[in-house]
């Protein structure tokens, strides 16, 4: 299993060949993972520039709203897989690209794999998702057609493009993480219906899946900050408060009358494998008027909520990949 090929492995192979020294002074996939990171660096982590610089990118008009087997579709891919590759972050499969079997076009899921540092549960996975493609172009409105997909999906793209450099700096959590942007969320969940098929034919042991989709503006007169789809299916919402040290996480009405539990990829997941699957979003369908249109652009986002969001779930996802096993249970 991928999981289990450790930095260390890798390292003592390698060293092997060039000495340690050598191997030391490139850097290599070792170094910095095998640093403790406290949780005052989690709070301080991201900042509204790195949110900004992620989402202007993936939701520029050059992106043409990120349609599955567009140009600009590829573009968005290639960009993710080269962010994977800067962190020292590693394919999951024999590369980033994991093609759709269930789509038309040739598109692609980009996978990168965090191998766990616990000996015991690094056999485990904690799937962190979020899907990145989008509508691309549509009906225009004030002569724009190009449907930028700001919110809907740069924005939760960029919480786990973040979540993935933090983690890529730090030793890594007892299980180990799968980071996965999915393609083809758009045309009915499909990036992620291939991939959670493929996994669970290979024998693959999800421990839960964390999704995050529209996280690009806040709610307003709440007492939590996020909300998570699927909240009464198990006990994620309590012990992600509890690892998070704060009232994060709440339950919106609006999600279960919409049924948002099954209208992400989390849902893919869930289905397959039947553990705590959930995505997290602060899109509450009264603080966003341009859900699929054309004005959902990077200028409407609120990149100091992103940043902000995105360090209060870094200790969210560190708890859930280190919680003692049976802690985490559907209810
Ligand atoms: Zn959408």
């Amino acid at each position: 299993m991928r999981g289990r090929n450790t930095c260390r492995q890798a390292a003592r192979a390698c060293g092997m060949l060039i000495g340690s020294a050598l191997l030391l002074l490139l850097g290599g996939c070792g170094s910095s993972r095998n640093r403790v990171c406290s949780p005052e660096e989690a709070a301080h982590f991201s900042d509204a520039r790195h949110m900004e610089k992620i989402v202007d990118y993936l939701a520029s008009d050059a992106l043409e709203g990120r349609n599955t087997g567009t140009e600009g579709g590829e573009l968005a891919a290639a960009y993710l897989e080269g962010q994977l590759k800067q962190y020292q972050i590693v394919p999951y499969f024999a590369t980033y690209r994991d093609t759709l079997s269930n789509v038309g076009e040739l598109s692609f899921n980009i996978v990168g794999v965090i191998p766990g540092s616990d000996p015991e549960l690094a056999g485990e996975f904690v799937v962190l998702g979020a899907h990145y493609d989008h509508i691309g172009r549509i009906a225009p409105i004030e002569g724009d057609s190009i449907a930028n997909g700001a919110n809907d999906n740069a924005s939760g793209t960029a919480t786990l493009l973040e979540l993935a450099r933090y983690f890529s700096g730090c030793r890594a959590p007892a299980r180990s993480l799968l980071i996965a942007f999915f393609g083809a969320e758009e045309r009915g969940l499909l990036g992620s219906a291939h991939m959670a098929a493929r996994l669970k034919q290979q024998g693959f042991r999800l421990h839960a899946m964390l999704n995050f989709e529209m996280t690009g503006v806040p709610m307003a007169d709440k007492d939590y900050q996020v909300y998570l789809t699927g909240y009464e299916k198990s006990n994620l919402a309590e012990l992600a408060n509890e690892y998070a040290g704060s009232n994060l996480v709440g339950l919106l009405p609006a999600a279960q009358e919409y049924n948002l539990f099954q209208r992400s990829d989390n849902y893919s997941f869930f289905n397959e494998f039947g553990v705590p699957a959930h995505t997290f979003s602060t899109f509450d369908f009264t603080n966003y008027n341009y859900y699929h249109k054309p004005g959902d652009e990077a200028s409407r986002m609120d990149f100091g909520h992103m940043s902000a969001v995105l360090n209060q779930l870094i200790p969210v996802v560190q708890g859930v990949a280190n919680a003692p096993p049976g802690n985490l249970k559907l209810n």
